[in-house]
């Protein structure tokens, strides 16, 4: 193969994946290693990288201690409720206790946060967001995780992670390519920091033709941290935990800002009420612990997301669709109006370019929402990814094995949607993450950990011939194709994808199947899954761009087969509104009072499967 190899060789700590977990894990990185050295690589440009590429209207995970807002615990709290008691609290805990210093650094570095012009405090949205003016978020963070890193490597998708040949279940640094030249890099280093990001476009979208790229999440998000991690043998967590997003129809255009600061609410087709007609039923299948129907009175507030989730899906299947959002009242005041429209400008500005494009006016028509397609992340109201140890001073043993969210890979950190049982970090929690995770990988290092790690020459070349295969492919066949892209020799990236979002959405969930699966449709997916691994060999590239498509695509597979485990594995229902076993309806508190985790052997693939304790570690109020 002509791409030449570039070899970055003695490096400390390596970010692979540098969004706000990755930018965060650099930036403190460099605190704590000032003579470490420090390279970032990748996929797209640093400076519009990550979820947070497009920008953000809000922050979403902010204590305000300094003020008397709220404490660590108190976050704690909110999303233990939230995931229907699905969190590690260590994590989670400590994550809250250092996001305050992340934003007020922010503030410093020169985002605009507003401000409530009569306490001078950061403008609430609600109890735990904060609301900016966010279009430059990223540039603005890249620019400190920039200053930190000895080097860049922008437009390096990293497809591997190298392993030490001479210590077991250590890692030695990671391989990829560059999506403009085609050049092979090779990364060896100490330390790897993973944070490629959660995952979009696993499951079929409801976007269809030229909408398709219109997503919730950012649809570069490849489930590259969890196909790089599992790859590597790191165990994982709550992978069956996907999320379904309440959205502003065909836009994705987010709801926060609109319930919780223009105080907008949902009504069903008829201009009703209906969430609270379905808690009584809803309390029959997750007991009274998680949603209290006596009376009017809702003990946990707000509603969990999931069960919010559920009485829109039941409402709509109910027939009296579609779910609109009041907004023809909030829009009324002029302020709130331009607060409405800033808040897609900002962030999602696809939103707002539908809305006048197919003349919808929220002051004079209340927009629809509908539920979106599931992913598979960690950091909004959801928490898959890989099972990592917790801080020393907090986490119980099973939790704790030396180095903070380092994963059961020596050497392989997380940060932002690569760490599970972490939600509600949102942008300000991943950088924290990353931050947290950067100190205990100096430490690390320091400690000695790192020593005598060899990467062979033989390693290396196998992972360049592996990476460039699709390339091969393409050019043994490509003569053969029999009409259009048909060939019997090969799938290209775009039909690989078809077929797993189908896949996922018919087996494992989506919205076609109105986010319903059970034990004998989750056996048939992981067959069918095992197949298109198969076929995944031979996979063909036309050119590099398509190589980046293989190997995201590569990444997703991992990702899925991983959730099919998860979800078949936990036989209960834990978040109506996310998904449904239809097999086991109902939440088991009793046998499922637990985290799941994973183990997928390197070498064979196998997968084993246990139950983790879940330890509530900060008190009911
Ligand atoms: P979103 O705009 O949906 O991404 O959410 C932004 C923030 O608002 C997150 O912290 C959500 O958990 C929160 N949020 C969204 N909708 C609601 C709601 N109806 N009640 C309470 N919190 C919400």
């Amino acid at each position: 193969m002509a791409y030449k190899t570039i070899i970055e060789d003695d490096i400390d700590i390596l970010v692979a994946g540098a969004g706000l977990g990755g930018t965060g894990a650099a930036f403190e990185a460099r605190y704590w290693g000032k003579d470490k050295k420090i390279v970032i690589a990748e996929k797209a440009n640093i400076d519009r990288s990550g979820a947070v590429a497009q920008g953000l209207y809000a922050i979403n995970c902010y204590m305000g201690t300094r003020w008397g807002e709220n404490n660590p615990e108190d976050h704690v709290r909110y999303a233990r409720m939230d995931l229907m008691g699905m969190v590690r609290e260590d994590l989670a805990f400590d994550m809250a206790r250092h996001v305050d210093s992340t934003v007020h650094q922010f503030e410093e570095w020169g985002l605009p946060l507003m401000k409530d012009p009569k306490t001078g405090n950061y403008m609430r949205e609600g109890r735990w967001q904060i609301m900016i003016h966010g279009e430059s978020y990223k540039p603005i963070v890249a620019e400190a995780a920039k200053k930190s890193a000895d080097k860049v490597f922008n437009r390096v998708c990293v497809t591997h992670l190298l392993m030490d040949d001479g210590k077991e279940n250590r890692v030695a640094g990671a391989v990829g390519f560059n999506v403009r030249t085609g050049n092979y890099h090779v990364f060896k280093s100490r330390t790897v920091i993973c944070g490629a990001g959660g995952a979009s476009n696993i499951f079929k979208p409801r976007s269809v033709g030229e909408g398709a790229g219109r997503v919730w999440y950012a649809p570069w998000s490849s489930g590259s941290a969890y196909g790089l991690m599992i790859e590597a043998g790191a165990k994982m967590t709550q992978m069956e935990n996907r999320i379904v997003l309440a959205r502003f129809k065909d836009g994705y255009g987010p709801v926060g800002a609109y319930f919780l600061h223009l105080k907008t609410y949902t009504q069903n087709g008829l201009g009703e009420e209906y969430e609270s007609k379905w808690f009584p039923a809803l309390t029959e299948m997750v007991g009274k612990e998680y949603l209290d129907t006596e009376g009017q009175h809702l003990s946990h507030k707000p509603i969990p997301t999931c069960l919010r989730n559920h009485a829109f899906i039941s409402e709509v299947n109910a027939g009296r669709g579609p779910i609109h959002m009041v907004t023809m009242e909030a829009f009324q005041d002029p302020h709130l109006e331009e607060i409405g429209w800033h808040n897609f400008l900002g962030m999602t500005v696809g939103q707002a370019v539908l809305w006048a494009a197919t003349d919808v006016d929220p002051k004079y028509e209340n927009p629809e929402l509908t539920t979106s397609e599931p992913y598979v992340m960690g950091s909004h109201a959801t928490g898959c990814g890989a099972w990592c140890s917790g801080p020393e001073d907090v986490s119980p043993d099973e939790y704790y094995w030396g180095y903070n969210r380092m994963t059961t890979v020596e050497g392989l950190f997380g940060a932002g949607d690569a760490v599970g049982g972490t939600p509600h970090a949102f942008s300000s929690g991943s950088f924290t993450e990353g931050r947290l995770a950067a100190k205990a990988a100096c430490k690390y290092i320091d400690d000695g950990k790192a020593e005598g790690i060899r990467v062979s020459e033989k390693q290396i070349a196998d992972l360049k011939e592996k990476i460039y295969k699709p390339l091969e492919t393409y050019k043994v066949y490509s003569n053969e194709i029999v009409g259009g892209s048909v060939n019997p020799n090969f799938i290209n990236p775009r039909q690989g994808l078809d077929r797993l979002q189908k896949l996922m959405d018919e087996y494992c969930g989506g919205f076609g199947v109105n986010y319903m699966t059970n034990e004998k449709l989750l056996q048939i997916g992981l067959k069918k899954i095992k197949m298109l691994e198969e076929d995944m060999e031979k996979i063909a590239a036309s050119d590099i761009h398509e190589l980046l498509r293989a190997w995201e695509l590569n990444h997703r597979v991992r990702t899925s087969e991983s959730v099919f485990q998860h979800t078949l594995f936990r036989k209960e229902t834990r978040w109506p509104g996310y998904y449904y076993r239809g097999d086991a309806m109902k939440l088991d508190d009793q046998n499922w009072h637990v985290l799941t985790v994973s183990h997928r052997d390197r070498k064979t693939g196998e997968y084993t499967m246990e139950k983790a304790p879940l330890y509530h570690l900060v008190g009911d109020e």
